[in-house]
C-alpha cells in the first residue's frame, strides 16, 4: 500500500519493533501531546530524545523548522537516524518536511493523534508548513516510512477539534461512499465507533490518493467543501471571535457546495436537504452578515485554482459521488451562502 497505514487498537512494544535498527530515534511532540499522547508510548520505544516545540498552526513555518533541525544536528543525527511525529497535523506536517529534507531525508513515521490527522493530514503524503499568511506554500510530497494510526489518543481531545475533524470523515463520505454516509448521519458524534469509522475515512482518501498522487485529476474531488470553506476560514481568522476551527468553516463550505451541486450537477433538492441538515445538526449555523460578503469575494477571487473570473470548485453530482474543475460564477457562489443563511 502507498501510504503504509497500519491501525493499532493497542499499542506494544512490538509496535516499535522496527525502530530498533535506527541509531538514534527522536521523538517530536508539542506540550498537548507531551503531556496526553507521550506517556502512552514513552516505554513501548527504544532509547530516544524528545524534541518539543509550541502547539498550534501559528508555528508551522520555516523558523520552527530551524529549531528542529537545530536540535537534530544538535543530537548528531544522520542518515540512519529516524524521527516519530507524535501528534496532529502541525506535528505531522512539519516533522514530516523537517524529516523529509534533513540530509536530503530521514525515515520517518507519522503517529497522528487528532481525528483529522489520523483521517487527513496523515494519509497521502503531503508535508510542509506555511510561508506567511500563505498555507503549506512551502512543501515536499513524501511518504512515510508507516503511519500509525490509534484511535486511543482521541480520548484527550478537546470535543471541538474532534468535531472539526469529524467533517472530514463526513466529507470522504460524501465524495465517495453514501452507505457510510447514511451509517454515520443515523448517529450523533459521541456515538461513533471510531474504530471503524477511522479505517473506512482513510481508505477513501487513500483511494483517491492512490489514483491521483500529484493531484493532477481526481484528487482534487477531495476539496469538496474546501473553495467557499477556506474563504471562510481564511476572512474569519483575523476577525476576534469568529474565528473557526477548520472543519466548522468545512462544514460551511459543503453546505454551500452542496447547494451549488443542486444547481450544477445533478444533486437532487432531496440530497441537498439531506445534507444540509445533517450538517447543521453537528455544527449549528455560523452567522454570515452582508457586510461579509464583499470580503468573502475578495477571498475568493484569490482563490490559486480559479480561471479568469470563474472560480473552481469540486461539487456532487449525488451523494457518494463528486466531480472536479466545476468552474461556477461569484453570482452563483453568493446565491449558495444565501440559501446557507436562509
Ligand atoms: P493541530 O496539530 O494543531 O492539533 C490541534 C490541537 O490539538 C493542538 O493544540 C494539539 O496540540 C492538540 N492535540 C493533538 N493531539 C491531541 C490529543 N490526542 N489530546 C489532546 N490534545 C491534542 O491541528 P490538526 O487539526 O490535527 O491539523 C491541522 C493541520 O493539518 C493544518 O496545518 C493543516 O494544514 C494540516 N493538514 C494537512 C493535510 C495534508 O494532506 N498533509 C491535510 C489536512 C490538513
Ligand atoms: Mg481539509
Amino acid at each position: 500500500m502507498l501510504n503504509r497505514v497500519v491501525f493499532e487498537q493497542k499499542l506494544t512494544k512490538e509496535t516499535f519493533t522496527e525502530l530498533h535498527q535506527y541509531k538514534k530515534v527522536a521523538v517530536l511532540v508539542d506540550e498537548n501531546t507531551k503531556a496526553n499522547c507521550y506517556p502512552i508510548v514513552k516505554d513501548l520505544l527504544p532509547d530516544h530524545h524528545l524534541i518539543e516545540i509550541k502547539s498550534g498552526e501559528e508555528q508551522k513555518h520555516l523558523g520552527t523548522c530551524e529549531q528542529i533541525w537545530q536540535s537534530l544536528t544538535d543530537l548528531r543525527f544522520d542518515r540512519k537516524s529516524f524521527l516519530l511525529n507524535l501528534g496532529g497535523g502541525v506535528i505531522g506536517d512539519m516533522g514530516g518536511f523537517c524529516a523529509a529534507t534533513f540530509k536530503r531525508g530521514i525515515d520517518f513515521w507519522q503517529m497522528p493523534t487528532t481525528l483529522l490527522s489520523q483521517v487527513d493530514a496523515s494519509v497521502g503524503g503531503k508535508l510542509g508548513v506555511d510561508f506567511g499568511k500563505l498555507k503549506n506554500h512551502i512543501g515536499v510530497f513524501r511518504i512515510p516510512e508507516k503511519v500509525v494510526i490509534h484511535s486511543g489518543f482521541l480520548s484527550t481531545l478537546p470535543a471541538e477539534e474532534l468535531r472539526s475533524g469529524y467533517a472530514e470523515v463526513l466529507k470522504h463520505c460524501l465524495i465517495a461512499d453514501s452507505k457510510e454516509w447514511n451509517k454515520l448521519i443515523a448517529k450523533p458524534i459521541s456515538d461513533q465507533n471510531w474504530e471503524e469509522v477511522i479505517p473506512h475515512s482513510v481508505a477513501i482518501k487513500e483511494g483517491v490518493v492512490e489514483s491521483d498522487p500529484q493531484e493532477k485529476g481526481l484528487r482534487k474531488i477531495l476539496n469538496y467543501g474546501h473553495t467557499v470553506g477556506h474563504a471562510i476560514e481564511s476572512y474569519l481568522l483575523d476577525i476576534p471571535n469568529r474565528k473557526l476551527l477548520h472543519g466548522e468553516a468545512i462544514a460551511v463550505g459543503m453546505i454551500c457546495e452542496a447547494s451549488l451541486s443542486s444547481k450544477n450537477t445533478g444533486l437532487t433538492e432531496e440530497e441537498l436537504k439531506e445534507v444540509s441538515s445533517a450538517l447543521l445538526s453537528v455544527y449549528g449555523k455560523v452567522a454570515l452578515n452582508d457586510e461579509d460578503i464583499p470580503q468573502l469575494h475578495d477571498y475568493l477571487m484569490q482563490d490559486k485554482k480559479n480561471e479568469g473570473e470563474q472560480i473552481n470548485c469540486s461539487l456532487l453530482a449525488g451523494i457518494g459521488e463528486a466531480v472536479f474543475d466545476k468552474f461556477v460564477t461569484w453570482e452563483e457562489i453568493q446565491q449558495s451562502i444565501d440559501f446557507y443563511r436562509s
